[in-house]
């Protein structure tokens, strides 16, 4: 059976020029990137390719880009490295209700800590209120922290907006850009963002390895010490391998982002019209055009997305319900429940997040095959 991967979201498969480049760090270029020999060296310069590789897809300098273990830890550095080094100034926090469990959770941890933090509402599409931004900044506020875009519906925020607020207002700006970083153009510049942060393994490089990018002169508090590697930002000796791959991945994203833009939304829009018009009572969640091209989420009203899922997948077609990170939880999806869906009708959400490996076949056949599932599920259903 043909297994169609429609999970990209969640992560992706590592491009084969990206693993190339990687191997020899395994074992013939092994050095420890601070020995001064030239095994040491070898390394070194390796990480500094992979800075200046991270650096030019976001519009940043190389000495700005801090080398982490992905995007949790670098939306957890952020957060708290900024709450910690400028608690004297205030203890204010402002983030979204959609944001990533790497935000939130980190956010609910300050806040029984002392910090206060206020989470603001979205509209029907996933878009943050700017108006209550505005309303929200106080004289303690010292860090705004809303993404990019969003993991599940995909809806993209006006960071650029948003950026200007917070600069206005002499707040710090973190963008968790996870999942838009090497999909759409991002430029820390022409955001004004303080604060990036990104991950390997959603855009065809390894697991476990990320960037947060900090803007120069920004007070922040480092998570890990130790050593004095990442220029005394991040302690640990550096995971060269994975951030090599994250250079070359991001250079690859780079180089291919426009062809795979409009790639991917054609796929996206034609899985989406089939499904629209074979399947009733349907809802498509998210931003109808500020959406990430590889990122379709709908809900099936009157069936369980669980219940699909294992039928899909019975189908070789791999998806997901929410995030990754809460399935297995019974708790319907957070950031649907923010956009104003009930309970019953966001239990019956799934996600598509396509990658540059699938076809328009691979759509066809999605589209062929769903319309058949929601139709038993819908007859067993005690909902309909
Ligand atoms: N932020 C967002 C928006 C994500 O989608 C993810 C992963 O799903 C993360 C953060 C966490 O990234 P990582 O898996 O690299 O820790």
């Amino acid at each position: 059976m043909k297994r169609i991967y429609l999970d990209h979201n969640a992560t992706a498969p590592i491009n084969s020029d990206v693993l190339k480049t990687m191997l020899p760090y395994f074992d013939q270029k092994f050095g420890n990137a601070s020995s001064v020999h030239s095994f040491g060296r070898e390394t070194s310069e390796a990480i500094a390719k992979a800075r200046e590789q991270v650096a030019s897809l976001l519009g940043a300098e190389p000495a700005n880009i801090v080398f982490t273990s992905g995007g949790t830890e670098s939306d957890n550095f952020a957060v708290k490295g900024i709450a910690y080094a400028n608690e004297k100034k205030g203890k204010h926090i402002i983030t979204s209700q959609i944001e990533h469990h790497a935000v939130l959770n980190t956010c609910q941890f300050l806040e029984k800590r002392g910090f206060e933090v206020t989470y603001l509402k979205v509209d029907k599409y996933g878009k943050v209120d700017l108006d209550q931004l505005r309303d929200s900044i106080r004289k303690d506020t010292i860090i705004i922290t809303v993404m990019h875009a969003n993991n599940e519906i995909g809806t993209i925020q006006d960071i650029d907006e948003i950026g200007r607020i917070a600069a206005e207002k002499g707040v710090y700006f973190h963008t968790d850009a996870v999942q838009s970083c090497g999909k759409i153009p991002v430029d820390v510049v022409k955001s004004g963002v303080t604060l990036l942060s990104m991950s390997a393994h959603k855009i065809y490089g390894p697991k476990g390895v990320g960037a947060l990018y900090i803007k120069k002169g920004t007070r922040i508090l480092p998570l890990q010490h130790g050593g004095h590697h990442e220029s005394n930002r991040r302690a640990g000796t550096e995971n060269v391998p994975g951030i090599v791959g994250l250079g070359k991945a991001c250079e690859l994203a780079q180089k291919s982002m426009e062809g795979n833009e409009r790639k991917l939304v054609d796929l996206r829009d034609r899985l989406q019209s089939q499904l629209v018009e074979r399947i009733e009572d349907t809802i498509v969640n998210g931003h109808p055009t500020d959406r990430l091209p590889n990122t379709l989420n709908m809900c099936f009203r009157y069936v369980e997305g669980e219940s699909m899922i294992m039928m899909l997948d019975m189908k070789g077609v791999a998806v997901s319900s929410g995030s990754a990170c809460t399935s297995g939880s019974l708790d319907p999806s957070h950031v649907l429940l923010a956009i104003g869906l009930s309970h019953e009708v966001a239990h019956g959400s799934l996600r598509f997040s396509l990658g540059v490996e699938n076809t328009r076949e691979d759509m066809d056949y999605v589209a062929e095959v769903l319309p058949e599932i929601v139709q038993r599920l819908r007859k067993m259903s005690a909902l309909t």
